[in-house]
């Protein structure tokens, strides 16, 4: 959660009975101290909701219900935010506690002594503000933090993507000398690596600030989990430790975007991994019960300490370890779970007797009740051919990227122009009609959104055009789409990523066209009819 949308240093002040809050607004005029008089209590929630710097009210009017409210809003607050809460009381401090009730606990409640004097009363507002305007600091530094990260994740992409793209063209030659075979490999393993880094960065940043929409379907979360499990277990191979799934009767069935629960079970399953020394067993079950969807990942490795069970969710949060650094990435990926989690409408919960005994990890989300006859799963896409010889237009402002991902795109059997600007690519692509338009978004002259409109107006909907930007968000995407290209990829694109955009494009326009168009098994490739994939990561 964000917190409240200003940084307001008001004073709301709840007060309906008798004149408390005709004397207390008049004695923060005078002072300088700007009065908000809230006549209801729903009036005091959306004032709060909004933000303010304090709020001021009398004992008699913490009923129950409001108190559990309040409660709640506390308890909900970002980490910056300790919202001062003043009461007017005349009772001995004792009762004064008793009557606070839950809120007492969570909240940052002091009191003014009735009959209120003016020195007091201002200073305790006054105190209470100063507070409060550090809390405002501390979310300006957050915020200023969590953009720098934003901005940092968008710029290593592109050096990323020429690094990747280079490493590709390198490993997919015959490297006849050992000694370089293995350097390239390392570079391609360690790319992966910090592109998983870059990856986690920029998604807790987007997800955390709430610009990440979820693409939610019916997903088998059973067979997605087996998905990851099949992906890790090399991992886990390395590692040395057990990685084995308990059968589950059927399907799982959530509402979910299958992308991100991907994101959650591989992450849950990765730290099981890391965290469990040689020897140890982990054990992932999902099953569906009770109208909950549940996962559990259980390993017998170093376990969490009790009192960092809760603040491992947190960004940037590790519990202390034994284990030396290279084994901890930067403390994102349980945040980025909790955060997906939460916006499916499900928790995830850490358990562990301490160190040395383990870790269980649950995640519980709404489980979709099946219809008694379930459609058939879609078959999995496959790769198909391309013609042989199909024409790319590049359209890409960093050399290093153009340069090494048109070497790549020639070596799977395309004929490839490169162009570096918004009206270069223009002009290109319309004097070349080529098959395929790569294009980046971001591109001098103008960008990739006008270059896609002019090139539809001027050519029609044959062209597949394919956009290619640093930023993922939902929005890019449709803005994307918008503009007129066919399909939208993330830097650092790997060859899979656009193989397969590529054919889901061309599969489209083929069952647009009619099925006697379909050309299933169409051509063949120069690189021996199959679009050749390179592995990532
Ligand atoms: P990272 O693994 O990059 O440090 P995470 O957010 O994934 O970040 O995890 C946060 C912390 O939670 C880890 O640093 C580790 O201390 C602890 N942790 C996560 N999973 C486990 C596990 N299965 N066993 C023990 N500790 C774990």
């Amino acid at each position: 959660m964000t917190g409240p949308s200003t940084n307001s240093l008001a004073i709301a002040i709840f007060a309906p009975v008798g004149r408390d809050a005709a004397l207390a607004s008049d004695l923060l005029a005078k002072a300088d101290i700007q009065p908000q008089p809230c006549r209801t209590f729903e009036e005091l929630q959306r004032h709060i909701e909004n933000g303010v710097g304090a709020v001021l009210l009398p004992e008699e009017e913490l009923i129950p219900p409001r108190i559990a409210w309040l409660s709640d809003w506390v308890r909900a607050q970002p980490p910056w935010s300790d919202l001062p809460i003043i009461v007017f009381s005349s009772l001995p401090g004792d009762l004064r506690l008793r009557a606070l009730g839950q809120l007492q606990e969570g909240g940052n409640v002091s009191f003014v002594d009735r009959p209120v004097q003016r020195r007091t009363f201002l200073a305790a507002i006054r105190s209470a503000l100063r507070a409060r305007e550090r809390q405002y600091d501390s979310r300006r530094a957050i915020e200023a933090r969590d953009q720098f990260l934003a901005m940092l994740g968008h710029e290593l992409r592109n050096p990323l993507s020429a690094v990747r793209f280079a490493t590709d063209l390198i490993m997919r030659q015959h490297v006849p000398d050992p000694w370089i075979a293995k350097h390239a490999a390392t570079i391609e393993r360690q790319t992966a690596h910090l592109n998983r880094l870059v990856d986690d960065l920029l998604d807790v940043s987007r997800v955390t600030s709430g610009k990440v929409t979820l693409r939610k379907e019916r997903t088998d979360l059973a067979l997605l989990t087996a998905r990851c499990l099949e992906s890790l277990h090399g991992m886990a191979i390395a590692q040395g430790v057990s990685l084995t799934r308990r059968p589950e009767s059927g399907a799982v069935l959530v509402d979910g975007d299958a992308v991100r629960l991907e994101q959650v079970v591989c992450n849950l399953v990765t730290n099981a991994i890391k965290y469990t020394p040689r020897g140890g067993h982990i054990e992932v079950s999902v099953s569906g019960r009770s109208g909950a969807a549940v996962l559990v990942v259980r390993d017998d490795g170093i376990g969490i300490p009790p009192d960092h069970l809760d603040s491992i969710f947190e960004v940037f949060n590790q519990a202390p370890t034994s284990l030396d650094r290279t084994k901890g990435g930067l403390g994102l990926g349980l945040a980025l779970v909790r955060a997906l989690v939460n916006m499916h409408g499900g928790v995830v919960e850490a358990d562990s007797a301490g160190p040395g005994t383990g870790s269980t990890f649950t995640v519980t989300l709404p489980l979709v009740v099946a219809a008694s006859r379930e459609a058939p799963p879609p078959p999995v896409e496959a790769i198909g051919p391309h013609d042989a010889g199909m024409r790319v237009v590049l359209v890409e402002d960093n050399v290093d990227i153009r340069d090494t991902l048109a070497e790549l795109l020639a070596l799977d059997g395309y004929r490839v122009d490169g162009a570096g600007d918004g009206p270069q690519g223009l002009s290109r692509i319309l004097a070349i009609v080529p098959d395929i338009a790569l294009v980046d978004v971001g591109l001098p002259g103008f960008d990739g959104y006008e270059l896609a409109q002019r090139v539809r107006a001027q050519l029609g909907p044959a062209p597949i055009l394919i956009a290619m930007t640093g930023y993922g968000q939902p929005d890019d995407r449709a803005r994307a789409f918008e503009a007129g290209f066919d399909e939208h990829v993330v830097k650092p694109v790997s060859l899979d990523d656009l193989s397969s955009a590529i054919e889901r494009t061309r599969r489209k326009k083929a069952a647009a066209a009619g099925p006697a168009a379909s050309s299933e098994g169409g051509g063949t490739s120069p690189s021996g009819g199959v679009l050749r994939v390179v592995a990532r990561n």
